[in-house]
């Protein structure tokens, strides 16, 4: 048996039937594009074409930090003032502009034509646009098309978007047996670890979805059982029940106890022992709490309030109320997936103040009569809330971060302990 130090439970655990103060107003989030900035890193032989304005453009060369003398694997066909009054034909424009990046660039085996406010706008249909050029370049490229517009979404939901249009060109699966589908996109790093602690476990039928290069996209059929490594991936989950696949609910790998309930969940699915379960997971687990111990000093008792922005709120708010003991003030998130979240729910305390969407001005204003220690917020929001007393953390660093996994559980403890002792320093 594995040596299990207690995590923090309460009676007043279980807020999944917790009113949510439902929220309609000014935003402030990214919008999906930003997700190319992680997915373009996943799929090392995809191309992200933003058909968008030189806003977009400029959106995603901050955020990705562009190296010039590297051949990038995204850019932006920019849609101007003859696109928007109608003199030139948008359709006509993106053809050759696929058309010359398709001649230059050989290796390109996916492209992704990535729909954003102006493309909306002007009502291009991508989706079509998608088909036709599929029809003329494949079998050497194929073209898919998703939304990553600040219109429809939300960050985080950018990634959702882009596997959901993959998933239909998933290839059926003809194998017998069981087979594990780890969903949503992991640092290459954090990915090795699950996969070699799966397999230890006696699990070997396992694919990563999206895979490292797109022409090895994993097979799926009634055989398979997907895992979410990610909790903003409603439409793609969705998407892979529609073709059979029976999602696993599971807390989100994120601390010791996240990611031991989470590979629990596979274990269980696959029949696997639970001596065998324990003998495996043993030391990574207390690896895992030895190095989140060392934050806890720093985290315990400090109030937190997470503002809406990554879908990662309610996981997080979970390990840190369970694992770090701090008091959750609000925890903010753009849209609740009940279904989803309903094992992380299960373990917040029934006083959490779930919110969903966002009035930022009211949001604010809680903020100002709570008095959190830690706010969790956009970037835009983080210095104007700094100005005025607050202590910060850059919800994008938490998605941007490897986190997941039993040996990221110290790191990510230190992302929340971090701005505390910078101010506690400050201040001395
Ligand atoms: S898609 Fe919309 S919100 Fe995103 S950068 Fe372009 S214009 Fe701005």
């Amino acid at each position: 048996m594995s040596a299990i130090i207690p995590i923090r439970k309460a009676d007043t655990l279980d807020c999944t039937n917790a009113s949510v103060l439902s929220e309609k107003g000014q935003r402030e989030v990214f919008c999906g594009l930003t997700g190319i900035i992680w997915l373009h890193r996943k799929i090392q032989d995809a191309f992200f074409l933003v058909v968008g304005s030189r806003t977009c453009a400029h959106l995603i060369q901050s955020a990705a930090g562009v190296m010039i003398f590297a051949e990038p694997r995204f850019g932006t066909a920019i849609i101007d003032e003859r696109d928007l009054a109608g003199i030139a034909d948008a359709n006509d424009e993106l053809d050759r502009v696929v058309s010359e990046l398709l001649t230059r660039r050989q290796d390109i085996k996916l492209l992704f034509l990535v729909g954003s406010c102006p493309s909306e706008v002007i009502k291009l249909d991508l989706s079509r646009a998608a088909e036709r050029l599929s029809r003329q370049y494949m079998p050497h490229t194929h073209v898919l098309s998703y939304s990553g517009s600040g219109i429809e979404t939300t960050f985080t939901q950018g990634e959702d978007a882009c596997l959901a249009a993959l998933v239909p060109t998933l290839p059926p699966r003809t194998a017998s047996g069981k087979h594990l589908l780890i969903v949503g996109t992991l640092a290459d790093v954090v990915e090795d670890q699950i996969g070699s602690l799966l397999r230890r476990m006696g699990i070997e039928q396992i694919d990563f979805f999206p895979p490292r290069r797109s022409t090895a996209l994993p097979a799926i059929g009634p055989g398979t059982m997907c895992l979410l490594a990610q909790p903003f991936l409603a439409d793609t989950a969705k998407q892979l029940e529609s073709r059979g696949v029976n999602r696993l609910s599971a807390p989100f790998p994120l601390g010791a106890e996240g990611t031991t309930q989470w590979l629990q969940a596979a274990a269980r699915a696959f029949d696997i022992d639970q001596s065998q379960f324990d003998s495996v997971t043993q030391a990574p687990r207390q690896r895992a709490q030895q190095s989140i111990a060392h934050h806890k000093a720093q985290l315990s008792g400090k109030s937190i309030t997470f503002l809406p922005d990554s879908q990662l709120e309610i996981p997080l708010a979970r390990f840190l109320f369970q694992e770090l003991n701090m008091v959750l003030m609000e925890v903010g998130t753009p849209y609740l997936h009940r279904q989803i979240m309903a094992p992380e729910l299960l373990q917040l305390p029934s006083s959490t103040r779930l919110s969903e969407g966002q009035s930022l001005e009211l949001q604010l204003d809680r903020c100002d009569a709570d008095q959190p220690d830690l706010i969790v917020c956009g970037l835009g929001l983080a210095n104007p809330l700094e100005a005025k007393g607050f202590t910060t953390k850059w919800s994008i660093e938490l998605v941007f971060t490897p986190i997941q996994g039993y040996e990221q559980a110290g790191d990510l403890a230190g992302l929340f302990s971090r701005p505390l002792a910078r101010k506690l320093k400050i201040v001395a």
